[in-house]
């Protein structure tokens, strides 16, 4: 018998809190406004290439979340080795402990800077540019994280708190900078060794054990929550009733979705950001276009910051003989939005310079906007969301995952979020 508990989006959050429902002998249902599930963990495919949407691969510290992840889905382990294009220079990552490429004048600028480069300030970061200013010297922030930032967040530096970086991005040592300074490095600065990827079905099945059985009603975008009579009404004028309700959708769009919000409250939401992007997508006849499983680029002329090989990832991605590439393009949510044939063009015509390919090589190219990315933690940021989801949990909405939390989470964090409810 239905216990009347209501699951809005079919990402991993939203699965993962369906199943761990089940476990308990629960039976809820989840509406998903897309055709499919697995949200920013899904899918889409061209003429048998695989795309996932954005670059994804899993490193879930937790025994219960990998195992269950590796009994949904098998997975190759590929060790954390990816690339910095910068200025025609390919350089290992992490770009400051790899500057062996460069030209001498440039990584002399780079080390003296590093040297002289300002103390961590005893009462906390003001902003992420003071951040970077103190772990690499001024020469490195302005021309690496500075331009990269812009790109990948939508934001200047200072335009962002500094405590999400938390063991994200290393911080070298001079000895680790002027080793680098010679030749590049072997040893691994990521912050995590391994990246693991599923074999077969691409980065959603991980979650095919929790999906198998839940109930999801596809094509349903939740338009209208009225928490007083517990109402859900859909974009097509359908509508259910609910006991309980759990939301992965972003918070920022649950205000506006509910009449009689406060004014203090839209005004909160009003002041998140956010990134969205478009996912540049290309399929190759060749096997040999893809040389790295993910790449960074640094330099402001080229649209994408970050590049990745979906083939690499997994050869279940692409028709045998054939290599993939996809490319992520971020703007923050006030940004004038470039036109998508802009964007594909002006991308494939870089990319082309960079990895070496031609029209005659491309067999699919594809580009797609996602209106949700990242959480961007301008300032104010965790203000606000405590504002907001308090809100919501007043009138008895629980938000979950990553746009629900309004945390900058992992696939298997979100999934966390989806435990114990
Ligand atoms: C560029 C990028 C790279 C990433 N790389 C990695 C990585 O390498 N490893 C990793 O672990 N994580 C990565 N992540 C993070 C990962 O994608 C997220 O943590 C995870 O997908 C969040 O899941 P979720 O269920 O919280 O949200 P979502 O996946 O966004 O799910 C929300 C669901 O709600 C649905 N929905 C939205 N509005 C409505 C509505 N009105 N009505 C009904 N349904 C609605 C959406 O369609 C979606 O299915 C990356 C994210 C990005 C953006």
């Amino acid at each position: 018998m239905s216990d009347n508990t209501v699951i809005l989006g079919a990402g991993f959050a939203g699965v993962s809190a369906a199943y761990h429902i089940r476990q308990r002998g629960g039976s809820p249902v989840v509406y998903e406004r897309d055709a499919d599930w697995g949200g920013l963990c899904g899918f889409f495919m061209l003429d048998g290439f695989r795309f996932d949407r954005f670059v994804h691969f899993t490193f879930a510290p937790d025994d219960y979340t990998r195992d269950l992840f590796e009994a949904s889905s098998p997975t190759y382990s590929h060790p954390s080795v990816s690339g910095n294009y910068y200025h025609g220079h390919w350089l290992k990552h992490p770009a400051q402990n790899n500057l062996a490429p460069l030209a001498t004048d440039e990584k002399v600028k780079i080390i003296t800077d590093f040297i002289a480069r300002p103390a961590a300030p005893a009462d906390g970061f003001k902003n992420y540019d003071q951040w970077l200013r103190t772990q690499y010297g001024n020469y490195f922030t302005d021309n690496f994280p500075g331009v990269y930032t812009r790109k990948y967040w939508g934001l200047n530096a200072s335009d962002m708190e500094a405590a999400w970086v938390a063991g994200r991005m290393h911080s070298p040592d001079l000895a680790q900078v002027l080793r680098g300074a010679f030749e590049t490095q072997s040893e691994n600065f990521y912050y995590t060794n391994f990246m693991k990827y599923p074999r077969h079905g691409g980065f959603r099945s991980l979650m095919d054990k929790c999906r198998a059985g839940t109930d999801i009603r596809f094509n349903q975008r939740a338009v209208q929550i009225d928490p007083a009579t517990r109402r859900i009404t859909f974009a097509d004028g359908t509508a259910a009733t609910y006991a309980r309700l759990i939301s992965s959708l972003p918070i920022t769009e649950m205000v506006k979705m509910i009449a009689d919000c406060p004014a203090d409250v839209r005004a909160a939401a009003d002041a998140l950001h956010w990134t969205c992007g478009y996912q540049v997508s290309l399929g190759f006849r060749r096997p040999d276009v893809a040389k790295y499983l993910w790449f960074y680029i640094y330099d402001a002329d080229i649209p994408p910051a970050r590049v990745y090989s979906p083939n690499l990832k997994s050869p279940d991605n692409v028709p045998a003989g054939c290599s993939s590439l996809q490319a992520e393009v971020f703007f923050d949510c006030r940004d004038k939005i470039p036109d998508a044939n802009r964007v594909l063009h002006d991308t494939t015509e870089k990319l082309k310079q960079i990895c070496n390919f031609t029209d005659a090589d491309i067999a699919v190219r594809d580009i797609r906007f996602e209106p949700y990315a990242n959480i961007t933690f301008a300032h104010g940021t965790r203000e606000n969301r405590e504002i907001v989801r308090n809100y919501l949990r007043s009138v008895g909405i629980e938000t979950i995952g990553r746009f629900g939390t309004w945390d900058y989470l992992w696939s298997h964090q979100a999934f966390n979020t989806g435990r114990g409810l």
